[in-house]
């Protein structure tokens, strides 16, 4: 059930008849950040002497009339003007705070007093940089003077656009009249919380991404605290544990619906496994919002407890990480310089943490790419960009500001009693530190280890992570718990590792000998020589192993009967092409060529592109094919310059071959370039993301007509097989496909209905599921039929228990990680043929993925 405040039944862009109408909606007279009132640096707008309202930091320079209604007052400066509305509101638009002494200079009306104005019609041009540079500032007040009028005011926040609604008014005859009509505040019944940790960072971005679908503004409550629902951060920090009541409580047009479904997605958990409607046992509920336990103290001396963050041992030497410490002046330019800065910094880290997530992705590693998602949340949240704005509006420098702000955020979360949210702090520092390296221009210092370090911090960021030397062989934290996303990153990474570590790991002597047992949570110091010996052993074992299949690398990846399987690379650059066949790679199964376009802000041209697919092409060499495949975006890989509208289900949207057909300039020119290319190098092209016939017929009619205007002879196109729908009528593409390349990390996504990055269903997103190996098998068998080829560039294609499963189906070539050819190509050479088809069959009438699994294990080293 749901209560409302009343307000009437229309609360559109546009303020309405008071007659008939109860409630106001104003649109923003300009595009830019909306702030709140109250931050805006002068007691006159901030202690709403002239009334209540709304300040825009503005990106636009005509301000526009924010509702229809008759020009009442025009300051002789031109700086502010007043419209009364047909309910009577009085609007006050002041551009700027001290423009008055600016006499009139840069500002240039378009109306008079006594003109009658419609909603969006121009009021006043500005030069804002004029303005900018000789006015305190460019912040531009929306007031109502007679506030009287107005029983209440739902100002909305974050970016709009002139235009979007900005603030909803209910007025106040109408208020007192009725609490029966339909309202524009709407509160739910109080929920319980059912998930198992509480509102952690997970489920907190869920409700985020819910929340902003919604024009109203959203609040969650809990006791007598509230924030936005909005805010990753405000979310956290109310600490909601398991069986806590919230409510949630929204104003705006369509407050009802974001109700309706905010409140059903939190009662139902906000989508996390194991969030039961209560049955838990009162200390569970309990223990979510104590203390959490002390951490194990060891007795002995010589070994150090912690927790398990990524299992494995490793035998090395203790080194310590410092902390880079950034200095801040406090002090930096006006304060309209200061938030560009800032807006700048966010913008580039953004764009960072993008190309990290699409390094990630290509390594397909859903769970750190996971990991960056959520970074790229905390950049947008607005808690905190209010925070540093604020700041900054007092006279902070941006990084001044910034850095304050971080650091209080991530201080609060390390101490809030859910262990699990206290552990986001060291996202929210690292997140922090990449923003404030930027606006300092202090570069990440890049340490490098000595070989077999077992790496020892106080805590360390995933982006230390994600850069880490190779000789660091593990690592032991002080902070952290096997939830952390660090530890995500060491088991992705595998590498053994621990956290929660006793406090005195941080006074050990650096070169110490230690040995570091990941999977127990354990350090082990001045281990004896038997100790060692017996780890080192199983690690010779493997390095040996190692070294036998690159001894081999070159050879080719024939069964013991004779069946020849093509090993080639997936690759995400040309230089990677290098590296490729230095493992022994028969040529480049996928080349991502997302590559391309990340981490910059216009898509690159035709002349760039050729040469990046040309250099690729001449470091395989003309033995060698490379096949490309076009722009993959979309879903989980945005990019910054080609904005894809917010959509309800990304992964169902506008990505891959989608977003070739809707920008078809983007799709013709990487053609262009790919076609160029061809011309030095033994080149292919796939399309991604085909689920319909007519997809691939348009996407193939595009590259044959660029490829006539440019004369080039013709190259054998493919398609992904990365939908259902393609590999079920895989017969029907085999007929005018050259090849098929099954894209096992979608194919999987997409048939078990299950989001390839979510960290919570990974263990059952598994390509060796027998629904998934029955397409594989049908798309194999439809290319053979045919005379084609079906070949495999998803993640299973370097799994050595899914290799003989995958040869036995008819697939006839794998498309590996680089480091993973040696091995597969060795794998490949000790199976028969007829031994995989009988596995093979097996998998495709097995029940389960772990039965898949327990069909086969590859040889023992
Ligand atoms: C896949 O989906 O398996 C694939 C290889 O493409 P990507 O991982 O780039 O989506
Ligand atoms: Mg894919």
């Amino acid at each position: 059930m749901t209560y409302t405040i009343p307000s009437a039944q229309n609360s559109s862009a546009q303020s309405t008849d008071a007659a008939t109408h109860a409630a106001v909606s104003l649109v923003a007279p300009l595009s830019g950040r909306l702030v709140s009132i109250e931050r805006v640096p002068d007691p006159v707008f901030a202690e709403k002497m002239v009334g209540d309202g709304i300040s825009i930091d503005p990106t636009s320079q005509t301000l526009l009339a924010p509702c229809n209604g008759e020009v009442i007052q025009l300051h002789p400066s031109c700086h502010a003007v007043t419209i009364k509305s047909a309910e009577g509101l009085e609007v006050l638009m002041h551009i700027g705070l001290d423009t008055v002494t600016l006499r009139g200079q840069g500002f240039k009306p378009h109306v008079k007093v006594g003109d009658r104005v419609r909603t969006g019609d121009p009021l006043i041009d500005f030069d804002a940089d004029y303005v900018a540079l000789n006015a305190r500032s460019l912040l531009t007040q929306i007031v109502i003077t007679n506030s009287d009028l107005v029983a209440q005011f739902s100002p909305y926040s974050g970016n709009v656009t002139a235009g979007d609604v900005m603030l909803d008014l209910v007025l106040a005859d109408a208020a007192s009249e009725a609490t029966v009509q339909a309202g524009a505040t709407v509160t739910s019944e109080p929920i319980i919380i059912p998930n198992p940790t509480g509102l952690h960072a997970r489920p907190a971005a869920v409700l985020v991404n819910l929340a902003k679908k919604y024009q109203s503004t959203v609040r969650l409550k809990r006791g007598d605290k509230e924030v936005s629902a909005r805010s990753i951060v405000g979310i956290m920090g109310l600490e909601v544990g398991h069986g806590d009541k919230v409510q949630l409580i929204a104003t705006g047009a369509d407050a009802e619906a974001a109700i309706a479904e905010l409140s059903e997605a939190l009662r139902s958990g906000l989508g996390e496994e194991g969030a039961k409607p209560i049955a838990a046992p009162a200390s569970v509920a309990q223990a979510d919002n104590q203390a959490p336990p002390p951490r194990p103290r060891s007795e002995d001396p010589n070994v150090l407890l912690g927790v398990s963050a990524s299992p494995g041992v490793a035998v090395g030497n203790i080194h310590h990480v410092q902390q880079q410490e950034i200095a801040v002046t406090e002090t930096g330019g006006t304060p309209n310089e200061e938030r560009r800065k800032l807006e700048q910094a966010l913008g580039q880290a953004k764009r960072e943490i993008e190309a990290l997530r699409a390094n990630v992705h290509k390594q397909g590693d859903p769970k750190k790419a996971a990991i960056f998602a959520a970074h790229q949340e905390l950049l947008e949240d607005p808690e905190i960009t209010d925070m540093a704005t604020s700041a900054i509006d007092k006279g902070r420098s941006a990084a001044f500001a910034w850095k304050q702000t971080y650091t209080a955020q991530a201080e609060t979360l390390s101490k809030l009693k859910n262990a699990l949210l206290a552990e986001r702090a060291t996202d929210m520092r690292d997140v922090g530190g990449r923003v404030l390296r930027i606006l300092t221009g202090v570069q990440a210092k890049t340490v490098s280890y000595p070989p077999n370090t077992i790496l020892v911090a106080e805590d360390l960021t995933p982006s230390d992570m994600a850069t880490l030397d190779r000789n660091v062989i593990g690592f032991a934290t002080v902070a952290g718990g096997a939830t952390s996303h660090v530890a995500i990153l060491a088991r992705a990474m595998d590498i053994p590792a621990m956290a929660g570590t006793e406090g005195r790991v941080l006074d050990l002597p650096d070169n110490m000998p230690v040995i570091l047992d990941g999977s127990k949570g354990r350090l082990r110091l001045n281990p004896s020589q038997d100790e060692m010996e017996q780890v080192r052993h199983k690690q010779v074992k493997i390095k040996a192993k190692r070294e036998r299949d690159l001894a081999t690398k070159d050879e080719p990846a024939l069964t013991t009967d004779g069946h020849r399987m093509e090993i080639v690379a997936n690759i995400g650059n040309p230089e990677e092409a290098e590296k490729a066949v230095q493992f022994g790679a028969e040529g480049v199964g996928l080349m991502r060529s997302e590559f391309v376009f990340m981490e910059r802000s216009a898509a690159p041209s035709e002349d760039e592109q050729t040469e990046l697919y040309s250099r690729a092409a001449k470091l395989l060499g003309p033995s060698r094919s490379l096949i490309i495949r076009t722009l993959d975006v979309g879903g989980d890989k945005p990019l910054s310059y080609l904005p894809i509208p917010h959509e309800e289900n990304p992964f169902l949207g506008e990505r891959g071959i989608r977003i070739g057909f809707d920008r078809p300039e983007v799709l013709r020119t990487q053609l262009r370039a790919i076609l160029r290319a061809s011309k030095l190098g033994n080149i292919k092209v796939m399309f991604p993301m085909i689920a319909r016939l007519e997809e691939f017929h348009m996407a193939k009619g595009m590259l044959e007509e660029e490829r006539q205007k440019l004369g080039v002879a013709p190259i054998p196109t493919g398609i992904m097989v990365e939908v259902p729908a393609a590999a079920v009528i895989a017969d029907q593409f085999a007929q005018v496909a050259d090849f098929f390349s099954v894209g096992t990390n979608d194919l999987t996504q997409y048939t078990l209905a299950m989001d390839r990055g979510h960290p919570k269903l990974a263990p059952y997103c598994d390509g060796l599921n027998p629904a998934v190996l029955k397409l594989i098998g049908m798309a194999a068998e439809a290319a053979n039929r045919h005379g084609k080829w079906c070949g495999i560039c998803g993640g299973i294609g370097s799994d050595p228990q899914a290799v003989p499963i995958l040869i036995g189906l008819g697939v006839k070539e794998l498309s590996c990680s680089i480091p993973a050819i040696p091995s597969i190509k060795a794998q490949v050479r000790e199976l028969s043929l007829p031994e995989c088809q009988r596995l093979a069959q097996q998998a495709i009438s097995a029940n389960t993925a772990d039965e898949v699994r327990a069909l086969y294990s590859p040889p023992e080293l």
